[in-house]
Protein backbone atom coordinates (compact mmCIF):
# COMPACT_ATOMS: atom_id res chain seq x y z
CA UNK A 1 0.00 0.00 0.00
CA UNK A 2 1.38 3.41 -0.54
CA UNK A 3 2.16 4.55 2.68
CA UNK A 4 4.89 1.87 3.16
CA UNK A 5 6.07 3.87 0.01
CA UNK A 6 8.12 6.21 2.65
CA UNK A 7 9.49 3.10 3.94
CA UNK A 8 12.89 2.96 2.14
CA UNK A 9 14.85 -0.61 1.73
CA UNK A 10 12.28 -2.47 4.72
CA UNK A 11 10.17 -4.77 2.69
CA UNK A 12 9.86 -7.02 5.78
CA UNK A 13 9.08 -4.83 8.26
CA UNK A 14 6.35 -3.12 5.54
CA UNK A 15 5.22 -6.24 5.25
CA UNK A 16 4.97 -6.96 9.14
CA UNK A 17 3.23 -3.85 9.64
CA UNK A 18 0.58 -4.49 6.32
CA UNK A 19 -0.01 -7.16 8.20
CA UNK A 20 -0.98 -6.02 11.57
CA UNK A 21 -3.14 -3.15 9.93
CA UNK A 22 -5.16 -5.18 8.09
CA UNK A 23 -5.85 -7.21 11.32
CA UNK A 24 -6.70 -4.02 13.30
CA UNK A 25 -9.16 -2.62 10.00
CA UNK A 26 -10.92 -6.19 10.81
CA UNK A 27 -11.54 -5.53 14.81
CA UNK A 28 -13.10 -2.12 13.59
CA UNK A 29 -15.10 -3.52 11.48
CA UNK A 30 -16.22 -6.37 13.21
CA UNK A 31 -16.79 -3.92 16.26
CA UNK A 32 -18.91 -1.89 13.97
CA UNK A 33 -21.29 -4.66 12.82
CA UNK A 34 -21.52 -5.59 16.50
CA UNK A 35 -19.74 -8.70 15.91
CA UNK A 36 -16.86 -10.19 18.01
CA UNK A 37 -13.41 -9.34 17.79
CA UNK A 38 -11.47 -12.43 15.36
CA UNK A 39 -10.14 -14.58 17.26
CA UNK A 40 -6.66 -14.56 16.09
CA UNK A 41 -4.77 -10.70 15.48
CA UNK A 42 -1.06 -10.01 14.85
CA UNK A 43 -2.28 -6.50 15.89
CA UNK A 44 -1.34 -5.36 19.24
CA UNK A 45 -1.74 -2.45 21.69
CA UNK A 46 2.07 -1.21 22.58
CA UNK A 47 4.52 -1.01 19.66
CA UNK A 48 8.66 0.03 19.96
CA UNK A 49 10.12 0.99 16.81
CA UNK A 50 14.11 1.18 16.69
CA UNK A 51 16.47 1.26 14.14
CA UNK A 52 19.99 3.21 13.20
CA UNK A 53 19.93 6.98 13.01
CA UNK A 54 18.31 7.87 10.23
CA UNK A 55 16.72 4.48 9.13
CA UNK A 56 13.47 6.17 9.40
CA UNK A 57 11.82 4.46 12.57
CA UNK A 58 9.42 7.68 13.15
CA UNK A 59 8.11 7.60 9.46
CA UNK A 60 7.61 3.70 10.01
CA UNK A 61 5.69 4.58 13.23
CA UNK A 62 3.99 7.07 11.66
CA UNK A 63 2.97 4.70 8.18
CA UNK A 64 1.42 2.12 10.20
CA UNK A 65 -0.55 5.27 12.68
CA UNK A 66 -2.04 6.15 9.14
CA UNK A 67 -2.80 3.04 8.29
CA UNK A 68 -4.42 2.47 11.07
CA UNK A 69 -6.63 5.78 10.60
CA UNK A 70 -7.21 4.76 6.98
CA UNK A 71 -10.92 5.43 5.98
CA UNK A 72 -10.38 4.17 2.19
CA UNK A 73 -13.91 2.91 0.79
CA UNK A 74 -11.47 0.54 -1.32
CA UNK A 75 -11.46 -1.14 2.21
CA UNK A 76 -14.91 -2.81 1.92
CA UNK A 77 -13.56 -4.46 -1.62
CA UNK A 78 -10.98 -6.28 0.13
CA UNK A 79 -7.95 -3.72 -0.10
CA UNK A 80 -5.67 -3.06 2.24
CA UNK A 81 -5.28 0.41 4.53
CA UNK A 82 -3.26 2.85 4.21
CA UNK A 83 -4.19 4.47 0.91
CA UNK A 84 -2.19 7.27 1.64
CA UNK A 85 -4.86 9.68 -0.02
CA UNK A 86 -8.07 9.07 2.13
CA UNK A 87 -9.37 12.20 4.82
CA UNK A 88 -7.99 9.08 7.67
CA UNK A 89 -4.13 8.69 5.97
CA UNK A 90 -3.46 11.84 4.72
CA UNK A 91 -4.43 13.99 8.51
CA UNK A 92 -2.61 11.36 10.42
CA UNK A 93 0.84 11.76 7.63
CA UNK A 94 0.36 15.48 8.35
CA UNK A 95 -0.05 15.34 12.03
CA UNK A 96 -3.48 16.97 12.45
CA UNK A 97 -5.57 13.69 12.89
CA UNK A 98 -7.72 14.29 16.33
CA UNK A 99 -6.78 10.69 16.96
CA UNK A 100 -3.23 10.47 16.56
CA UNK A 101 -1.47 12.82 19.47
CA UNK A 102 2.63 12.95 18.95
CA UNK A 103 5.06 13.42 21.57
CA UNK A 104 8.50 14.81 21.53
CA UNK A 105 11.05 16.11 23.70
CA UNK A 106 11.94 19.25 23.96
CA UNK A 107 15.73 19.36 25.09
CA UNK A 108 16.84 16.16 26.49
CA UNK A 109 13.81 14.77 28.44
CA UNK A 110 10.15 14.15 27.90
CA UNK A 111 9.02 15.66 31.47
CA UNK A 112 5.90 14.33 33.25
CA UNK A 113 3.85 17.26 32.94
CA UNK A 114 3.78 16.79 29.10
CA UNK A 115 2.94 13.16 29.57
CA UNK A 116 0.18 13.41 32.17
CA UNK A 117 -2.59 14.77 29.68
CA UNK A 118 -1.49 12.27 27.14
CA UNK A 119 -2.01 9.83 29.62
CA UNK A 120 -5.34 11.14 30.40
CA UNK A 121 -6.17 11.21 26.51
CA UNK A 122 -4.85 7.90 26.42
CA UNK A 123 -8.24 6.36 28.13
CA UNK A 124 -10.61 7.88 26.08
CA UNK A 125 -12.51 6.71 22.90
CA UNK A 126 -10.89 7.81 19.45
CA UNK A 127 -13.31 10.47 18.35
CA UNK A 128 -13.92 8.81 14.89
CA UNK A 129 -14.26 5.46 16.14
CA UNK A 130 -11.11 3.46 14.87
CA UNK A 131 -8.30 3.74 17.05
CA UNK A 132 -6.73 6.70 19.60
CA UNK A 133 -2.92 6.42 18.57
CA UNK A 134 -0.39 8.08 21.00
CA UNK A 135 2.72 8.53 19.03
CA UNK A 136 6.00 8.91 21.40
CA UNK A 137 8.78 10.05 19.24
CA UNK A 138 11.71 9.86 21.87
CA UNK A 139 10.59 7.25 24.15
CA UNK A 140 14.45 7.05 25.34
CA UNK A 141 13.85 10.72 26.59
CA UNK A 142 11.06 9.59 29.25
CA UNK A 143 12.83 10.07 32.53
CA UNK A 144 11.95 7.59 35.39
CA UNK A 145 9.00 10.16 36.35
CA UNK A 146 6.94 10.45 32.96
CA UNK A 147 7.99 6.58 32.17
CA UNK A 148 6.11 5.57 35.28
CA UNK A 149 3.22 8.06 34.04
CA UNK A 150 2.87 6.16 30.74
CA UNK A 151 3.65 2.41 32.10
CA UNK A 152 0.32 1.71 33.98
CA UNK A 153 -1.20 3.15 30.76
CA UNK A 154 0.67 1.38 28.07
CA UNK A 155 -0.37 -1.89 30.48
CA UNK A 156 -3.66 -1.90 30.65
CA UNK A 157 -4.75 0.38 27.78
CA UNK A 158 -8.30 1.22 26.75
CA UNK A 159 -9.34 -1.20 23.82
CA UNK A 160 -8.98 1.03 21.31
CA UNK A 161 -5.64 2.69 22.32
CA UNK A 162 -2.10 1.79 20.58
CA UNK A 163 0.62 2.97 21.75
CA UNK A 164 3.80 3.48 19.49
CA UNK A 165 7.35 4.34 20.96
CA UNK A 166 9.98 5.43 19.38
CA UNK A 167 13.96 4.84 20.11
CA UNK A 168 17.20 5.04 19.00
CA UNK A 169 17.86 0.87 20.28
CA UNK A 170 16.28 -1.20 22.41
CA UNK A 171 19.11 -0.46 25.13
CA UNK A 172 18.09 3.56 25.11
CA UNK A 173 14.54 2.66 26.81
CA UNK A 174 13.35 1.74 30.44
CA UNK A 175 13.13 -1.99 30.61
CA UNK A 176 9.86 -1.55 32.46
CA UNK A 177 7.96 -0.02 29.18
CA UNK A 178 9.94 -2.16 26.53
CA UNK A 179 8.89 -5.04 28.10
CA UNK A 180 5.58 -4.18 27.69
CA UNK A 181 6.03 -3.48 24.03
CA UNK A 182 6.03 -5.68 20.38
CA UNK A 183 9.39 -4.58 19.30
CA UNK A 184 10.05 -4.01 15.53
CA UNK A 185 13.42 -2.77 14.19
CA UNK A 186 14.56 -1.05 10.72
CA UNK A 187 17.66 -2.01 9.01
CA UNK A 188 20.28 0.53 7.24
CA UNK A 189 18.88 0.84 4.13
CA UNK A 190 21.36 0.03 1.08
CA UNK A 191 22.74 3.30 -0.35
CA UNK A 192 21.08 1.96 -3.62
CA UNK A 193 17.46 1.93 -1.32
CA UNK A 194 18.41 5.57 -0.36
CA UNK A 195 19.32 6.64 -4.18
CA UNK A 196 16.50 4.97 -5.43
CA UNK A 197 13.95 7.18 -2.89
CA UNK A 198 16.05 10.61 -4.13
CA UNK A 199 15.61 9.81 -7.86
CA UNK A 200 11.98 8.66 -7.40
CA UNK A 201 10.61 11.23 -5.04
CA UNK A 202 12.75 13.93 -4.98
CA UNK A 203 13.28 14.14 -8.99
CA UNK A 204 17.54 13.95 -8.27
CA UNK A 205 19.92 12.94 -11.14
CA UNK A 206 20.67 9.15 -10.63
CA UNK A 207 24.61 10.46 -10.35
CA UNK A 208 23.94 13.22 -7.84
CA UNK A 209 21.55 10.83 -5.99
CA UNK A 210 23.91 8.18 -5.39
CA UNK A 211 26.73 10.76 -4.02
CA UNK A 212 24.33 12.13 -1.57
CA UNK A 213 23.48 8.45 -0.73
CA UNK A 214 26.59 6.86 -0.29
CA UNK A 215 27.96 10.11 1.71
CA UNK A 216 25.22 9.90 4.03
CA UNK A 217 25.41 5.80 4.45
CA UNK A 218 21.79 5.38 4.88
CA UNK A 219 20.91 8.35 6.75
CA UNK A 220 17.17 8.93 4.91
CA UNK A 221 16.96 12.84 5.80
CA UNK A 222 20.32 13.97 5.74
CA UNK A 223 20.71 12.41 2.06
CA UNK A 224 17.55 14.27 1.06
CA UNK A 225 19.08 17.26 2.44
CA UNK A 226 22.22 16.93 0.57
CA UNK A 227 20.80 16.31 -2.32
CA UNK A 228 18.40 18.87 -2.04
CA UNK A 229 19.42 22.07 -0.13
CA UNK A 230 22.66 23.73 -1.62
CA UNK A 231 23.63 25.18 2.11
CA UNK A 232 23.90 21.28 3.68
CA UNK A 233 26.19 20.91 0.86
CA UNK A 234 28.64 23.40 1.62
CA UNK A 235 28.25 22.93 5.18
CA UNK A 236 29.74 19.71 4.71
CA UNK A 237 32.46 20.70 2.23
CA UNK A 238 33.08 22.59 5.13
CA UNK A 239 33.76 19.59 7.56
CA UNK A 240 35.31 17.57 5.30
CA UNK A 241 37.83 20.69 4.45
CA UNK A 242 38.88 20.72 8.43
CA UNK A 243 41.46 18.02 8.20
CA UNK A 244 43.84 20.00 6.19
CA UNK A 245 43.48 22.92 8.53
CA UNK A 246 44.43 21.32 11.74
CA UNK A 247 47.80 21.20 10.99
CA UNK A 248 48.63 23.80 14.10
CA UNK A 249 47.05 25.08 17.07
CA UNK A 250 45.90 28.40 15.56
CA UNK A 251 44.55 26.61 12.64
CA UNK A 252 42.81 23.71 14.97
CA UNK A 253 41.59 26.59 17.41
CA UNK A 254 39.72 28.56 14.17
CA UNK A 255 38.19 25.40 12.58
CA UNK A 256 36.94 24.08 16.10
CA UNK A 257 35.15 28.27 16.59
CA UNK A 258 33.99 27.75 12.52
CA UNK A 259 32.37 24.06 13.28
CA UNK A 260 30.62 25.51 16.56
CA UNK A 261 29.52 28.80 14.76
CA UNK A 262 27.89 26.74 12.10
CA UNK A 263 26.09 24.56 14.28
CA UNK A 264 24.42 27.40 15.70
CA UNK A 265 23.86 29.62 12.69
CA UNK A 266 22.06 26.12 11.58
CA UNK A 267 19.71 26.29 14.74
CA UNK A 268 19.11 29.48 14.55
CA UNK A 269 17.86 29.21 11.21
CA UNK A 270 15.86 26.17 12.24
CA UNK A 271 14.44 28.05 15.11
CA UNK A 272 13.43 31.36 13.34
CA UNK A 273 11.59 29.55 10.85
CA UNK A 274 8.78 27.54 14.28
CA UNK A 275 9.85 30.16 17.15
CA UNK A 276 8.27 33.53 15.53
CA UNK A 277 5.15 31.54 14.56
CA UNK A 278 4.57 29.65 17.62
CA UNK A 279 5.18 33.69 19.73
CA UNK A 280 2.85 35.39 17.49
CA UNK A 281 0.11 31.75 18.14
CA UNK A 282 0.48 32.21 21.75
CA UNK A 283 0.27 36.13 22.27
CA UNK A 284 -2.92 35.51 20.27
CA UNK A 285 -4.38 32.98 22.46
CA UNK A 286 -3.66 35.19 25.81
CA UNK A 287 -5.95 37.97 24.08
CA UNK A 288 -2.76 40.13 23.28
CA UNK A 289 -3.73 43.80 22.76
CA UNK A 290 -3.29 45.41 19.78
CA UNK A 291 0.49 46.96 19.86
CA UNK A 292 1.34 44.46 21.73
CA UNK A 293 0.84 44.81 25.68
CA UNK A 294 0.20 41.16 27.15
CA UNK A 295 -2.87 40.84 29.74
CA UNK A 296 -1.94 40.76 33.30
CA UNK A 297 -0.58 36.89 34.99
CA UNK A 298 0.35 35.98 31.56
CA UNK A 299 4.11 36.82 31.99
CA UNK A 300 4.58 32.96 33.13
CA UNK A 301 3.08 31.54 30.03
CA UNK A 302 5.43 33.43 27.74
CA UNK A 303 8.78 32.98 30.06
CA UNK A 304 7.70 28.78 29.82
CA UNK A 305 7.79 29.13 26.08
CA UNK A 306 11.16 31.35 25.94
CA UNK A 307 12.89 28.69 27.85
CA UNK A 308 10.88 25.54 25.76
CA UNK A 309 11.97 27.51 22.24
CA UNK A 310 16.14 27.58 24.21
CA UNK A 311 15.80 24.13 25.06
CA UNK A 312 15.25 23.64 21.52
CA UNK A 313 17.21 25.60 19.89
CA UNK A 314 20.40 23.91 22.20
CA UNK A 315 18.87 20.80 21.01
CA UNK A 316 19.37 21.73 17.16
CA UNK A 317 22.62 22.70 17.87
CA UNK A 318 23.97 19.05 19.12
CA UNK A 319 22.08 18.21 16.34
CA UNK A 320 23.88 19.97 13.82
CA UNK A 321 27.08 19.18 15.16
CA UNK A 322 26.44 15.58 15.66
CA UNK A 323 25.75 15.61 11.93
CA UNK A 324 29.43 16.96 11.37
CA UNK A 325 30.84 14.87 13.48
CA UNK A 326 29.44 11.88 11.48
CA UNK A 327 30.55 13.63 8.68
CA UNK A 328 34.13 13.43 10.08
CA UNK A 329 33.85 10.27 11.00
CA UNK A 330 33.17 9.08 8.15
CA UNK A 331 35.96 11.00 6.29
CA UNK A 332 38.79 8.85 8.31
CA UNK A 333 37.03 5.82 8.58
CA UNK A 334 37.85 6.03 4.31
CA UNK A 335 41.02 7.32 4.94
CA UNK A 336 41.66 3.83 7.18
CA UNK A 337 39.84 1.62 4.41
CA UNK A 338 42.41 3.31 1.70
CA UNK A 339 45.48 2.82 4.73
CA UNK A 340 44.79 -0.96 5.10
CA UNK A 341 43.53 -1.58 1.43
CA UNK A 342 40.01 -2.87 1.95
CA UNK A 343 37.65 -2.53 -1.03
CA UNK A 344 35.17 -0.96 0.63
CA UNK A 345 33.14 1.54 -1.59
CA UNK A 346 34.25 5.10 -0.09
CA UNK A 347 32.10 7.35 1.47
CA UNK A 348 33.68 10.70 0.57
CA UNK A 349 34.50 10.31 -3.27
CA UNK A 350 34.33 14.35 -3.74
CA UNK A 351 37.39 14.43 -1.91
CA UNK A 352 39.60 11.06 -3.05
CA UNK A 353 42.57 13.00 -3.25
CA UNK A 354 42.59 14.73 0.13
CA UNK A 355 41.85 11.26 1.33
CA UNK A 356 44.73 9.25 -0.72
CA UNK A 357 46.91 12.22 0.19
CA UNK A 358 46.23 11.70 3.82
CA UNK A 359 46.32 7.75 4.11
CA UNK A 360 49.87 7.81 2.46
CA UNK A 361 51.25 10.52 4.91
CA UNK A 362 49.73 9.17 8.26
CA UNK A 363 49.61 5.42 9.71
CA UNK A 364 46.79 3.30 10.43
CA UNK A 365 47.39 3.57 14.28
CA UNK A 366 47.24 7.40 13.74
CA UNK A 367 43.61 7.17 11.80
CA UNK A 368 42.45 5.28 14.25
CA UNK A 369 43.17 7.36 17.22
CA UNK A 370 41.84 10.75 15.21
CA UNK A 371 38.24 8.23 14.90
CA UNK A 372 38.36 7.68 18.77
CA UNK A 373 39.14 11.72 18.98
CA UNK A 374 35.72 12.58 17.37
CA UNK A 375 33.98 10.14 19.34
CA UNK A 376 35.29 11.60 22.53
CA UNK A 377 34.11 14.62 21.06
CA UNK A 378 30.37 12.93 20.88
CA UNK A 379 30.74 11.56 24.62
CA UNK A 380 31.51 15.17 26.12
CA UNK A 381 28.84 16.64 24.19
CA UNK A 382 26.29 14.12 25.44
CA UNK A 383 27.79 15.00 28.96
CA UNK A 384 26.68 18.83 28.12
CA UNK A 385 30.46 19.43 28.04
CA UNK A 386 30.30 23.11 26.21
CA UNK A 387 30.52 22.89 22.43
CA UNK A 388 33.56 24.80 21.54
CA UNK A 389 35.77 23.21 24.55
CA UNK A 390 34.61 19.66 23.42
CA UNK A 391 35.14 20.96 20.19
CA UNK A 392 38.49 22.20 20.45
CA UNK A 393 39.67 19.36 22.68
CA UNK A 394 38.51 17.36 19.17
CA UNK A 395 40.47 19.10 16.84
CA UNK A 396 43.66 19.55 19.23
CA UNK A 397 43.86 15.34 18.68
CA UNK A 398 43.38 15.01 14.96
CA UNK A 399 46.32 17.52 14.56
CA UNK A 400 48.76 15.37 16.63
CA UNK A 401 51.65 13.13 15.02
ZN1 LIG B 1 -6.23 5.85 3.64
Amino acid sequence: MPVWDDLVGQERLSAQLDAAARDADAIVTAAAAGAPPPEVSKMTHAWLFTGPPGAGHLTAARAFAAALQCVSPDRALGGAPGCGFCDGCHTTLVGTHADVTTVAAVGSQILVDAMRDTVRKSFTSPANGRWQVILVQDAERLNEKSANAVLKAVEEPAPRTVWLLCAPSLDDVLPTIRSRCRHVSLLTPSVEAVADMLVRREGIEPDAALAAARATQGHIDQARRLATDPRARERRAAVLRLPLRVEDVGGCLKAAQELVDAATEESKQLAEEIDTKETEELKAALGAAQGGRMPRGTAGVMKELEDKQKRRRTRAQRDSLDLALTDLTGFYRDVLALQLGSHVALANTEVQDTLERLARGTTPESTLRRIDAIAACRAALDRNVAPLLAVEAMTMALRAG
